[in-house]
């Protein structure tokens, strides 16, 4: 059991890319954390950072409220599972479990115990005398949770630990983490460039960029509520639609312009629009979620919101049916019921529901209010 405080960190490679930059982060004992970002966002790196792979340019970071700055790895109690898994080839499945309790002079009863006790758990009991290239991708990637799970570290560090699966394994292995963290009750920290992966496994999700963090937040939060246009198109499938417009004010009321229809914004968003700077009049930007996109004003929890569009694809998912389709020069995108009858080609009426509407400002691009 263990609580992370991670304080003001930076990592300056040689060479002077700054990977980090002035990261703090805290996470309570038995939380399941994932840092999520695209490519070169310095995951990575924090995550080595608190493994102690990678030393520390500046900043602290405390483990249990002890500081580890200088602390070795081995020193650290936590177990790491990476991308590649890292197995060693020439041992069986046994002895890669055990290798990390021989290496503390665990007693050969013990040992036998522990890797019995975490085979059973990754349900691996009858590949333990296996050599690592007679398993398959799901397979090896227990047994790299095996061999974590036997140190019963206080914290566990996973780096893309699915990234080699395919689609349908990822799904499943994503559910044998959870179960794994509910069943261990351990601090996991978790790192991947996958949203969905983020949103179904974290209770609390770091969202990084540019070696900064964009947000910290519960996932439904981070969804109904990102910081910038960064976080809200990097969260939802397909992404959040964002068009540059100018609210204007028509009596009591806020309008803003998509095509040839004038949206009301619901008043209380209006005031707050008003209320929030120089926004009246003045360009900014304007978000709606696919699935805020309806074809029946009844599923909208708001009404006169409707817009009227020339439907360009729509692709048939089964259960739910995709539109796109172009306002001022911008594609957008509606996620419909499957029940839609609209076909490509036609002039249609859609709605969007604006009480689950974005604005952004410009300049900045932070939210201006959701
Ligand atoms: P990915 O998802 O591609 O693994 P990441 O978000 O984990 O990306 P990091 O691996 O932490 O990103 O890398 C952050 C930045 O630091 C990148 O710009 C990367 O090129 C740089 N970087 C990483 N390791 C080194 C290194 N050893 N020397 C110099 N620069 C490095």
């Amino acid at each position: 059991m263990a609580n992370i405080r991670i304080k003001n960190i930076f990592k300056r490679y040689p060479g002077g890319v700054l990977a980090v930059n002035d990261v703090s982060l805290d996470i309570a004992d038995k939380d399941f954390v994932v840092l999520v970002g695209p490519s070169g966002c310095g995951k990575t790196t924090t995550l080595r950072m608190l493994a102690g792979l990678e030393e520390i340019t500046e900043g602290e970071i405390y483990i249990d409220n002890k500081l580890v700055n200088e602390v070795a790895p081995k020193d650290r109690d936590i177990a790491m599972v990476f991308q590649d898994y890292a197995l060693y080839p020439h041992m069986t499945v046994f002895n890669n479990m055990a290798f990390g309790l021989k290496v503390r002079k665990v007693p050969r009863r013990e040992i036998t115990a522990m890797v019995n006790e975490a085979a059973r758990t990754l349900g691996i009991e009858h590949l333990l005398d296996r050599k690592p290239k007679a398993l398959s991708g799901g397979q090896r990637q227990r047994v790299a949770l095996g061999r974590a799970i036997v140190r019963s570290p206080k914290v566990f560090l996973m780096d893309e630990p699915l990234s080699n699966l395919d689609a349908k394994l990822r799904g499943l292995m994503r559910v044998e983490i959870l179960k794994l963290h509910q069943k261990l009750q351990t601090t996991f920290v978790y790192v991947t460039h996958d949203q969905v992966e983020a949103m179904t496994m974290g209770s609390k999700i770091v969202v990084m960029k540019d070696g900064i963090i964009h947000q910290i937040d519960a996932p439904q939060t981070l969804y109904e509520r990102p910081n910038n246009v960064f976080v809200a198109e990097f969260i939802g499938n397909p992404k959040i639609n964002i068009i540059e417009v100018i609210p204007e004010k028509v009596g009591d009321d806020v309008f803003i312009t998509l095509g040839e229809s004038k949206i009301k914004i619901p008043s209380g968003k209006g005031k707050k629009l008003e209320d929030s700077g120089d926004y009246i009049g003045n360009t900014l930007l304007f978000g709606v979620r696919p699935e805020d996109i309806h074809d029946e004003e009844d599923d909208c929890d708001s009404k006169d919101s409707s817009i009227k569009v020339l439907i360009d694809v729509v692709e048939n998912l089964g259960s739910e049916t995709i539109v796109h389709f172009d306002i001022d020069g911008v594609d957008f995108t509606g996620k419909l019921n499957p029940t839609t009858k609209v076909r490509p080609g036609d002039s249609v009426i859609l709605y969007l529901d604006t009480n689950r509407i974005h604005f952004f400002d410009k300049e900045t691009e932070n939210a201006i209010m959701h």
